[in-house]
């Protein structure tokens, strides 16, 4: 087996946080292939634990384990998936869905793979060369374990490209419909497990859909970037008196308008907005359209920290405009999926965008991700939904 050796010093922040870059590595000795396990040691010469190799990536090595009785085998693959899915089983309970992930990378021990459980379908992300060094295994045992209909993979991200791998989708086994319909907190959706974003829905969203519900109270709602309408059904289910929903994808709004059919809320009162959101809110806020509720959803702003600065300026800049168009008394719901942005950073650009709004902004709920992309205190990349409730007066 090939090994890495780091340089001085290294092995304490390996061992606390799974990634060795390029930059920390003195030595490779022998000449693995992609995904291959590489052993890692310190300078010194004590073991430090196993790693999946990645040739293309500066992100070269990344730990599977540090216990030298942990040899990678298909045996210790099938004990990672099994202890992840079971560590869910208390999370299941709590929830009323049948669509939850089951394996989320680094924070259940196995880098770079997402596995998400839609009914009785599986989707796999692949998104590491050591994930798809294991990928047949990783499908074998799955299907051993969970017995699902079909087995489908979503590698079309183009993030997989770093790591040296082609971005692709694949059924792997079983059969499956273009769509399939799953079910959250009694709400029906259409998901397109082959062309919708992600792995086909935002799982990650479920338990903060079902916290709106109570701030709905008969009012007019505004769900900014509601793909297929996750915000504007739960807000529908709850009495409002009418749901505006905008969205830049003509896909994901053809979506959400047989979900409003399958859920049988035609009657009420509701229109969907096909445009870029920016646009929208300078619209409304011309024509003095006002609202008690709005959500705000947008897309990763900040997909790497040089971005920062850019996305900044554009969460700002939406939040400003929410307020702007909330009556007095209303919430502002408002979230950042960018890994590069802390809940404190979200916080400071929400204090700039209510300076410039004239309005006092006061924080009723901070809001996360659920347990089922659970974050791993030592892997802050682990973490990237944030958002809060915010009462704007
Ligand atoms: N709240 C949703 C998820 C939103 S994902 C849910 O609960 O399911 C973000 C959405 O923003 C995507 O549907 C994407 O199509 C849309 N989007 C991206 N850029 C946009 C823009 N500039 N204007 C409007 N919508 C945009």
């Amino acid at each position: 087996m090939a090994d890495i050796i780091l340089k001085p010093g290294l092995e304490k922040a390996i061992g606390l946080h799974p990634w060795i870059f390029s930059g920390a590595i003195r030595e490779i000795n022998g000449n693995p292939e992609s995904g291959e396990t590489v052993d890692v040691y310190a300078d010194n010469g004590e073991f430090v634990g196993y790693a999946a190799f990645s040739p293309e990536s500066q992100i070269r090595a990344r730990m599977w384990n540090y216990d030298h009785g942990q040899v990678i085998t298909e045996d210790y693959i099938r004990y990672i998936l099994q202890v992840s899915i079971s560590s869910r089983q208390n999370y299941v309970k709590r929830i009323n869905s049948n669509a939850i992930r089951l394996v989320y990378g680094e924070s259940d021990n196995f880098p770079g793979l997402i596995i998400d459980h839609y009914d009785d379908v599986l989707v796999l992300q692949v998104l590491s060369a050591g994930a798809n060094y294991w990928k047949k295994t990783i499908i074998e045992i799955i299907g051993d374990l969970l017995h699902p209909r079909a087995i489908i993979e979503r590698s079309d991200a183009e993030v997989v490209k770093k790591e040296g791998l082609l971005p692709g989708t694949a059924i792997h086994s079983g059969t499956l419909d273009k769509t399939i319909i799953i079910e959250e907190n009694g709400i029906k959706y259409e998901v397109d497990l082959m062309q919708g974003h992600k792995t086909g829905f935002y799982l990650d969203q479920r338990e903060n859909r079902l916290k709106i519900r109570s701030y709905i109270n008969r009012n007019e709602v505004l769900d900014a970037y509601s793909y297929t309408g996750g915000f504007t059904l739960n807000a529908l289910s709850s009495g409002a008196s009418r749901v505006t929903s905008i969205d830049s994808s003509e896909y994901a709004l053809n979506i959400l308008k047989k979900n409003i059919e399958i859920n049988n809320f035609e009657k009420n009162s509701h229109e969907i907005i096909q445009a870029d959101v920016p646009v929208q809110l300078r619209k409304f806020r011309d024509a003095a359209r006002q609202f008690d509720v709005i959500i705000l959803d947008p897309p990763k702003f900040a997909p790497t920290r040089s971005s920062l600065p850019k996305a900044m300026k554009a969460y700002k800049d939406i939040n400003l405009l929410a307020m702007k168009l909330l009556r007095p008394g209303g919430y502002l719901v408002t979230f950042s999926c960018s890994g590069a942005v802390s809940l404190e950073t979200l916080r400071e650009v929400i204090g700039y965008a209510q300076a410039d709004s004239g309005k006092t902004v006061k924080i009723v709920e901070v809001l996360g991700q659920p347990e089922d992309h659970p974050i791993l205190i030592t892997f802050p990349e682990s973490e990237y939904l944030k958002g809060y409730i915010l009462r704007v007066e």
